[in-house]
């Protein structure tokens, strides 16, 4: 009787966040923890950091969560715990055999050095079916050498004392261009390009669901076309870096991040055009300000609403 009540409490309070385009404040218990039975489309955070080695952040990855069903965006290091971190909290779709759709925005290690992991730990966890992988032109050549690599592995699991299936270790990839790359009863997905420096192939994806529409900077230098996709967004999550620490960077490394990514200046800018619901923080290069001086650069040029995104963040 009590586990029927706390589960009628939870719904209501998932119910009653769903329509308020609002995350939780950085550092606060999280609001968010609703069964995935719950209809309606989340984003969770599953890393926010950047190829800086945090211990507090996981490397570049998240989660759009619609009705029950998890969708992977990139696979820093670090993702398959945070997907079982997530799921402990309530998130029932990031289960590891649930995780069976991923997009990658580009293939810089600091978003695809969980992709093993995410390749193998989840079969290894059950998982019966391949990983469908949804990336940029040289995913196939990736996965293809992953797979070899690991070939030792794959015999023994499958031909040992383990039986583990003979599917679920599997990758159908999918290599983009822009436009729309997915779609099923839950989301359509569109991947468009972006500025990242030298990549010749660098994507933004916009997720598109009944109740919501989530966009996804991937790492990228201020472009048009992300502000054309992203306009009206109910959440822009976009990786950012400090302007302020910038300036004590040597000018190489500013030559660099200008070329490459987005700095809290410029992403007040984008965000003016963008007009999001909401706009979450993620990939920070803080530079050893914190979090609210982050927020703090965005908002002196920015009014809308903010939060610097956290590890396992619900929004
Ligand atoms: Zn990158
Ligand atoms: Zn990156």
């Amino acid at each position: 009787m009590l586990r029927w009540m706390l589960a009628a409490l939870l719904l209501s309070v998932a119910l009653s966040c769903r329509t308020a385009a609002v995350g939780p404040v950085n550092g606060v218990a999280k609001m968010d923890t609703s069964p995935s039975s719950v209809p309606g489309t989340r984003v969770v955070l599953l890393g926010t950091g950047t190829p800086n080695a945090e211990p507090d952040r996981s490397g570049s990855a998240l989660a759009v969560v619609v009705n029950g069903k998890a969708y992977l965006v990139d696979c820093g290091p670090g993702i398959v715990r945070s997907t079982v971190a997530a799921y402990r909290r309530g998130i029932e779709a990031l289960g590891s055999e649930k995780l069976t759709h991923l997009f990658i925005t580009h293939l810089h290690s600091d978003h695809t050095l969980g992709y093993p992991d995410l390749i193998f730990t989840p079969w290894v966890l059950g998982r019966d079916v391949p990983l469908e992988a949804y990336g940029p032109p040289g995913l196939g050549e990736m996965t293809d050498h992953i797979l070899k690599a690991y070939e030792q592995d794959i015999r023994i699991r499958i031909d040992g004392l383990e039986q583990a299936n003979s599917e679920g270790y599997k990758v159908n990839v999918h290599e983009i261009g822009p436009g729309l790359i997915y779609k099923d009863d839950n989301v359509r997905v569109i991947a468009f390009p972006v500025k990242h420096g030298s990549w010749e192939h660098a994507y933004g994806f916009r997720f598109e669901t009944a109740d919501r529409t989530i966009v996804v900077s991937g790492d990228t230098a201020p472009c048009e076309s992300l502000i054309e996709h992203a306009k009206g967004c109910d959440v822009l999550v976009h990786e950012v870096y400090s302007q302020a620490r910038f300036k004590e960077r040597s000018p190489k490394w500013q030559e660099y991040h200008r070329s490459f990514h987005t700095s809290t200046v410029e992403l007040a800018d984008v965000a003016r055009q963008v007009r999001p619901r909401l706009l979450v923080l993620t990939h920070l290069l803080l530079w050893g300000s914190s979090p609210e001086e982050l927020v703090a650069e965005v908002r002196q040029s920015y009014d809308g609403e903010v939060r610097c995104g956290s590890d396992l963040d619900v929004y």
